[in-house]
């Protein structure tokens, strides 16, 4: 596992369909007709060929994704070929976990690394379990994930999970859910960012990216169903694979306000770890967790940042706000030093 980049990687991005077989609460997708599907115009192996053809020289990591993109039979013939393509290192899949026992058997390829995602409303936890362990044991599992809902929230449940899941050999991350975030309690929302390291946290919870200097579109860019090619988010149009494509030259500055996501902002020049990007945020969450209650960083966590999350800054107004709100606490952390210092100097003097 590399903690830098590799200059000639690139990792592509696809939602390969929207449809799902699963309606969970807290999905952003509604039960979707297939509009979207990448197979409708072209076969799997005409885009295959578009992508080698689009980015020659380049050694190819793909992140597979849904709606569940392993319930689409063409996305499981994509899939074949690129196990098979000698130009791709790395497949990540993020899958509800409905039929990875299956893959596992079929396709148990050391190039595919699972993340999958337990839906508590959609499937019980032992069956869950039992297909994720099928594909444990064949190698193919990176990490499992599970999103709390609020009313659900019961923090020894959770840490009997994680348990349970080490036990099998699979890290649990654990989510929240970012579109009700006003809806936890402070206490249980501080529980769930323990549990990652600090910058992973501050990601969850809407970090500010804008300027920083990012190799989205240098290392990383999305790819749509028509074959447009996006530098992240559905922004920065770089070409289409059945035409042409210019990726950037060099890392550019991020023009967004926040970045959500892991594949994404681990390319950001801060991090350098957007080679193996899934199996770095295991390894050093693992390690932080080893550590706990010791590097329990979240108690040094503001109200600013729970403000950040529940209002993020998504206009000027609110990133006003949250520059005014920043300086305040600034502002209060010095009169509190200060204060300090004072109360130390009079307890020596006396
Ligand atoms: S499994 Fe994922 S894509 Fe499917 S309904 Fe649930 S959240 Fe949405
Ligand atoms: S930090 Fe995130 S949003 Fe910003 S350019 Fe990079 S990938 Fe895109």
């Amino acid at each position: 596992m590399n903690d830098s980049n590799s200059p000639d990687y690139l990792l592509l991005y696809c939602t390969l369909t929207l449809r799902c077989n699963y309606r969970c609460p807290y999905c952003y997708l509604n039960a979707y007709d297939g509009r979207l599907d990448w197979f409708n115009d072209h076969s799997p192996e005409e885009w295959m060929e578009a992508l080698l053809r689009s980015f020659p020289n380049r050694r190819l990591q793909f992140e597979l994704q849904g709606g569940e993109p392993l319930i689409y039979k063409p996305a499981l013939e994509f899939l074949r070929i690129l196990v098979d393509s000698d130009n791709v290192d790395y497949i990540r899949v993020n899958t509800n976990g409905t039929t990875v026992d299956k893959l596992a058997r079929d396709l148990p390829s050391p190039k595919i690394r699972l993340m999958c995602t337990y839906h508590p409303s959609q499937v019980a936890l032992d069956e869950f379990l039992g297909r994720l362990v099928v594909a444990q044991k064949a190698g193919i599992v990176e990490m499992a994930k599970v999103v709390v809902v609020p009313e659900e929230f019961d923090r020894v449940k959770i840490e009997d999970m994680v348990r349970l899941f080490a036990d099998e050999g699979v890290f649990l991350d654990v989510a929240y859910d970012w579109t009700r975030a006003r809806d936890y309690r402070s206490e249980d929302l501080r529980f769930l960012f323990s549990l990652r390291t600090k910058r992973d946290a501050e990601f969850a919870m809407k970090c500010e990216t804008l300027g920083q200097r990012c190799a989205a579109g240098v290392n990383y860019a999305e790819i749509i169903n028509t074959g447009d090619v996006l530098r992240c988010q559905d922004r920065g149009l770089l070409g289409n694979v059945f035409k042409t494509v210019h990726l950037l030259e060099k890392p550019a500055p991020c023009p967004l306000i926040y970045c959500c996501c892991i594949n994404r902002y681990s390319h950001m020049l801060s991090w350098r770890c957007g080679d193996h990007h899934l199996a770095n945020f295991v390894a050093r969450n693992k390690k932080h967790r080893e550590g706990l209650p010791e590097t329990n960083w979240t108690t040094e966590l503001s109200d600013v940042a729970f403000q950040r999350l529940v209002d993020p800054p998504r206009s000027v107004a609110a990133r006003k706000r949250g520059l005014e709100m920043r300086a305040e606490h600034f502002a209060k952390r010095v009169r509190n030093k200060v204060a300090k210092i004072k109360r130390q100097i009079a307890s020596k003097q006396r």
